[in-house]
């Protein structure tokens, strides 16, 4: 399958937290798998819909994260109560998978302020992160 990324893209999180609520400019939709709302309630002992919303919009995700004053319910400061279990969503981010046509490709956000810091990715990392988006979709 072909596989398309950013190149010499350099990338350092900052645990800014910015990626975890709205801009002033931008709301962030933060989309949850079928199984991640499951893995998330069994974990934490919370009904589903007490921190995520039905969404049908955007296949193949089901859900969306609640926000409390703009920011995901389980943000604590700057730190994420879930962070071992937190959505592909949020472990890809700045970076989000797209499909098209002729294979897959990863745009890059250039409002986080991580981006340009750091070491650059090599093409290794774009293929794990689609391995482990793979393995996610096939148990939802
Ligand atoms: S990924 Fe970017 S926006 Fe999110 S915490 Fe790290 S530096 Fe901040
Ligand atoms: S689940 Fe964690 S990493 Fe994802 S938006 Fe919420 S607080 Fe941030």
């Amino acid at each position: 399958m072909n596989l398309r990324y950013p190149k010499n893209v350099h990338f350092e999180c900052q645990r800014c937290a910015q990626c975890c609520g709205d801009s002033s400019h931008r709301g962030r939709n933060i989309l949850l798998l079928e199984s991640e709302v499951r893995q998330i309630s069994n974990t934490t002992g919370l009904r589903p819909l007490s921190f995520a919303s039905r969404s049908l919009s955007i296949q193949p995700y089901r859900y969306r994260m609640k926000k409390r004053n703009g920011k995901c319910v389980f943000l604590d400061g700057k730190a994420c109560r879930i962070y071992n279990i937190r959505p592909l969503i949020c472990r890809f981010y700045p970076f989000s998978l797209k499909r098209g046509d002729n294979g897959y490709r990863f745009e890059v956000s250039e409002e986080c302020p991580g981006i340009g810091l750091g070491k650059a990715l090599v093409p290794g990392e774009f293929e794990r992160m689609l391995e482990e988006a793979h393995s996610k979709l096939k148990i939802d």
